[in-house]
């Protein structure tokens, strides 16, 4: 049977979905919305997001919308205490895009360079040349409420398959 050209009904693995969404935390606070630009584009079926969200959007067809509450263990992970960590402050991406201009303070979610990648963590100790961060993601431990809109669907390509990832708008750009 040739797929190649046919739009999938639902999602399932190999489909690209594009959605929209509207995170809140426990307390009802918005935590992130994707509303004001370009749908998210994913490659369902590879982890591309938290677990918890991505169980949820099995089966779901464009247009359709739904609510889905994810407890840590299938979002961002518990939180480990003691992941306090000393790095330099010029590896902080904010401070290296500012060049050095950016004020950094305890509280500031900040990006930093690792070798597996940049990793957003949050500062607990500002010093002259070092900043002690917690290395936690900022959403671990939390119970988080998406609101999603299945916006659209399409068959993910030969590479983006081998890749893992969608490609082109709302998914993962190559240089
Ligand atoms: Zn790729």
């Amino acid at each position: 049977m040739n797929t190649e050209n046919t739009t999938p009904e639902a999602i399932t693995k190999n489909v690209v979905a594009m959605f929209h969404y509207t995170l809140h935390n426990e307390a009802g606070d918005e935590v992130e919305n994707s509303r004001a630009g370009d749908p998210i584009a994913y490659l369902h079926g590879y982890g591309n997001v938290i677990p918890g969200l991505e169980k949820a959007m099995e089966g779901k067809a464009p247009g359709e919308s739904f609510e889905v509450t994810v407890a840590p263990e299938e979002g961002y992970g518990v939180r480990q205490e003691n992941n306090s960590q000393r790095v330099p402050i010029k590896h902080l991406m904010e401070w290296q895009e500012s060049k050095g201009k950016v004020k950094i303070r305890p509280g500031m979610v900040v990006a930093v360079n690792t070798e597996q990648g940049v990793r957003q963590v949050t500062v607990v100790k500002v010093g002259k040349f070092n900043v002690d961060v917690d290395t936690n993601h900022p959403l671990a431990g939390k119970t988080l409420t998406f609101k999603v809109d299945v916006v659209e669907l399409r068959a993910a390509s030969d590479s983006e398959i081998s890749h893992g990832h969608a490609h082109g708008p709302g998914g993962h750009h190559h240089d």
